[in-house]
């Protein structure tokens, strides 16, 4: 049964910055679950980096923390292991938490921590959508529900 790599913090699990989840509920979501279809992520945290954390947006090429900090090696770290999982899994699908500047499919933040979205990717979804990984958000599940099951 092909896999969906699915954003942690989807499923509940508090990994945010600010400690928090930001559950997505659907009955597919649940049918996925219990069918054993997803694979879970948090790239941040798989980049080493701690919850709670600084906010983060990305700035041209660069990743910036809120204090300054560059932490463009660990999303960058964070991507490169789950396009590993996926790769590993044979994974063509994931379901990804959009404005993240990880996890953002079609928009993000704008690198002036000021609440401004732009056009634009997070740094694990630019890696997998440039690796032939179909990338998903929360507002456009049901398009991969249709995907998913037409494959
Ligand atoms: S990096 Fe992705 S999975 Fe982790 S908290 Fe942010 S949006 Fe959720």
């Amino acid at each position: 049964m092909n896999k969906i790599l699915i954003s942690s913090c989807f499923l509940g699990n508090k990994v945010r910055y600010d400690g928090q989840t930001k559950v997505l509920v659907d009955p597919q979501i649940t049918t996925w679950q219990q069918q054993g279809c997803l694979v879970v992520i948090c790239p941040e945290m798989s980049g080493g980096l701690p919850v709670p954390r600084a906010r983060a947006e990305q700035v041209g090429s660069k990743v910036i923390d809120e204090f300054a900090v560059d932490v463009t090696e660990q999303f960058q770290r964070g991507a490169s292991y789950a396009l590993e999982l996926c790769q590993k899994q044979q994974i063509k699908f994931a379901l990804l938490k959009e404005y993240s500047p990880s996890c953002g499919s079609s928009q993000i933040y704008n690198g002036h921590f000021n609440g401004t979205k732009v056009d634009g990717q997070g740094v694990t979804a630019k890696l997998l959508s440039e690796h032939g990984i179909a990338v998903y958000s929360e507002l456009t599940l049901e398009q991969l529900i249709r995907d998913y099951t037409e494959q």
